[in-house]
């Protein structure tokens, strides 16, 4: 047993951390989410740099790391924002499905604008009846001739609305519960595609959209793989969507909670430094210890998945408590500051209303509970 990083694990995470800090940082991070702007030249010089196809196969132009490389870069790229984060993976995610499923001509028509930076993708599952228990989903998908007609309205679908987006559609092409649903690629120019963008608390940058589909006319060949697998295509890449979303929010309590500490370190209260009250000190090494467990169990979960193990447990466990550490570090974060945690130049709010949607966003906390009972044979819900 081995807790450290390999030398080339060490060597990766200085490059991305060094990279966060040069090329991204504080400042360009909050005038972003203040001005809801996708940070487009990070994305291309991610892109530039050959990282947007981490999880893109070699023989297809990328560079195909482990899920504990993977882990690395998500940890960085959380640093000073989850919504900066799901900038760049949501679309990671989603060209792994064009990568597994796509036919020859998909993969020609999508991967190398994406490695270029000049596509991006969307996956839209949630529906308005439909979120945790996204099986309810009635969108509905109709072949008419060569062509598929969509109907329906999908909500929460981030950064459905940013130019050169393709969006991954779940709709129904028959009524089984699972094994009714397939997936769409869809261009978000099509017509009959009506998409509006939500005024959402956070991934102010990515953009959260809601769509509605009216008669919504897309070739046949925009099926990704078959009929009836869409269920199947999105729960393959769960696990590492949930985990890199684990390693965001360490990243994110990382700087949460450094923050934390050089304010109560500068700031004077009653004759003396805030870091020096037992009770704020306590507080922050308390935070300090939740931390190193939640990153040893992204770590774990991401270790199991390199070896190809099962880990969806472990990864719903990595997720759940990383998200209620980030969110207890941004809320002592919150208390610490005073008033100026109120401030957006101050940052605490950011990382505060972030920490909220971590519990929701990829798999609500209750979810996950319910994914790690399962685990220990209390049965399954729906
Ligand atoms: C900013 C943002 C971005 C998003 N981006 C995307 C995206 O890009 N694509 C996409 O498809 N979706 C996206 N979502 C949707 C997200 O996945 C859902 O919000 C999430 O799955 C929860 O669904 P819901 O909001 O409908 O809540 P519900 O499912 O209605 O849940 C409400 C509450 O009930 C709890 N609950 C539900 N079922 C159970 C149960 N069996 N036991 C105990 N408690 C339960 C939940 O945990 C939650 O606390 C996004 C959401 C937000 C807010």
């Amino acid at each position: 047993m081995d807790f450290r990083f390999s030398d080339e694990q060490r060597m990766w995470n200085d490059t991305v951390q060094d990279f966060m800090a040069r090329e991204v940082g504080q400042d360009y991070t909050l005038q972003h989410d203040l001005s809801r702007e996708f940070p487009e030249d990070v994305f291309r010089k991610m892109a530039d740099l050959g990282w947007l196809g981490l999880l893109v196969p070699e023989k297809l132009g990328g560079m195909q790391t482990d899920p504990v490389m993977f882990a690395i870069f998500c940890e960085a790229i959380g640093k000073y924002s989850l919504d900066t984060a799901a900038c760049i993976m949501t679309s990671m995610f989603t060209v792994q499905n064009i990568c597994t499923h796509g036919t020859p001509e998909q993969q020609a028509q999508y991967i190398a604008p994406f490695l270029r930076g000049d596509a991006k993708f969307s996956i839209s599952i949630s529906e308005p009846q439909s979120g945790s228990d996204a099986a309810g989903g009635r969108s509905t998908a109709r072949l008419d001739g060569d062509e598929w007609v969509l109907n329906g309205n999908k909500v929460w679908c981030s950064g459905a609305q940013l130019p050169g987006a393709t969006i991954a559609i779940l709709a129904r092409t028959s009524q089984e519960r699972y094994d009714g649903f397939s997936l769409f690629l869809v261009p978000n120019t099509t017509p009959g595609l009506h998409i509006k963008k939500m005024n959402t608390l956070v991934r102010k940058s990515l953009g959260t959209t809601e769509f509605f589909m009216d008669d919504m006319r897309i070739p046949k060949s925009a099926l990704l793989g078959e009929v009836g697998k869409g269920w199947r295509y999105i729960g393959e890449h769960l696990d590492l969507e949930r985990l890199s979303i684990a390693a965001s929010q360490v990243g994110n309590a990382r700087t949460a909670l450094d923050d934390t500490k050089k304010y109560l370190s500068e700031r004077d209260a009653f004759g003396k430094k805030l870091s020096s009250y037992q009770v704020l000190k306590h507080r922050m090494a308390d935070d300090e210890t939740e931390l190193a467990a939640a990153r040893l169990l992204v770590y774990y979960a991401a270790d199991k998945l390199a070896r190809g193990e099962p880990a969806n447990a472990d990864v719903a466990k990595a997720k759940l408590f990383t998200a209620k550490t980030l969110f207890q570090i941004a809320f002592n974060g919150m208390q610490a500051l005073g008033g100026y945690a109120q401030l957006p130049e101050y940052h605490m709010e950011r990382y505060f209303r972030e920490a909220k949607h971590g519990m929701v966003g990829g798999g609500t906390n209750e979810i996950l509970r319910s994914i790690i009972a399962k685990s220990m044979g209390l049965g399954r819900e729906g």
